[in-house]
């Protein structure tokens, strides 16, 4: 998926970035997709058990979009069939009072995923350059410093056995008017609406060169931003699965060997 990954030092305007494109599947459609994602599902599952079963290496998953850019979704239809007891899904809403007497990257360390896991970070420690940005939230003097704390955590992370891909979902204001709409006329997606999210869509262009500075600043070698494109779903879905396959794939797992002679044991 080298199309979306952002190479290191690229300077990114998301506005010049297609949410409807599809060229990396473009012989498939919606009804299409669904058995090819279920046999990337598989793939992914395969790997995971590696993964769990070395116990050497983690993989973090970082995701980010603007309200309705299918997070959520994403995140359940990507990783169904991957068994659960070895991935660690955790969402970052807005700080609690504990968590901003520290600093920012306090509540998010914790949740690095331990060697042999999968950690998927629905949002993420890039809100506190996003949301804390666009609204100034702490003093520009203070969060324009966290681009290079961010490089480190993650070079970190990274030294220490993590992978990490850090996915934008990308979808146009278009889009996002259609989904808010829905939410407000189906029932089934009422309680998603959150009439914050109003304000937030007035920021968009704010937002837009937040996330641009932000995927600028810290897309590196070892810890890449891909943009995928996501106004449709089953593209997207894709997307991540294939993200995610060649990450596994590139970490070179193998089921570990048992030292122990097994010829000597008999199971009655
Ligand atoms: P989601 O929108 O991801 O489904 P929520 O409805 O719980 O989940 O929204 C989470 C909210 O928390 C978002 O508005 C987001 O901007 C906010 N948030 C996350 N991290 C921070 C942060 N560090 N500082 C301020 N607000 C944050």
């Amino acid at each position: 998926m080298n199309r979306y990954r952002i190479a290191p030092g690229t300077s990114v305007d998301l506005r010049t970035i297609d949410p409807r494109d599809k060229s990396a599947f473009s012989d498939l459609s919606k009804s299409k997709a669904l058995p090819v994602l279920e046999t990337m599902r598989r793939e992914l599952s395969a790997l995971q058990r590696v993964l769990w079963a070395d116990a050497q290496q983690s993989l973090l998953v970082v995701i980010q979009a603007m309200d309705t850019g299918g997070k959520d979704g994403t995140i359940r239809k990507v990783l169904s069939g991957v068994n659960p007891q070895g991935v660690d899904v955790v969402g970052f809403g807005v700080p609690s009072e504990e968590e901003l007497r520290h600093d920012y990257l306090w509540r998010v360390h914790r949740h690095a995923p331990a060697h042999g896991r999968i950690g998927v970070f629905n949002r993420s420690h890039y809100e506190d350059v996003l949301v804390v940005a666009v609204n100034n939230l702490v003093p520009e003097e203070q969060w324009s410093k966290r681009y290079g704390h961010i490089r480190d955590f993650e070079r970190l992370l990274v030294d220490e056995g993590t992978t990490i891909v850090k996915i934008m979902l990308h979808i146009s204001k278009d889009e996002q008017r259609d989904r808010l709409q829905a939410r407000l006329a189906d029932p089934s997606k009422n309680y998603k609406f959150n009439p914050g999210d109003l304000k937030v869509r007035e920021q968009w262009d704010a937002y837009m060169d937040a996330y641009g500075t932000a995927i600028t600043e810290t897309s590196t070698e070892t810890s890449p931003w891909f943009v995928v494109p996501a106004d449709r779903k089953w593209y997207l879905n894709l997307v991540v699965a294939v993200i995610l396959i060649e990450a596994l794939t590139g970490l070179g797992l193998e089921y570990p060997v048992n030292e122990q002679n097994l010829d000597g044991f008999i199971v009655t």
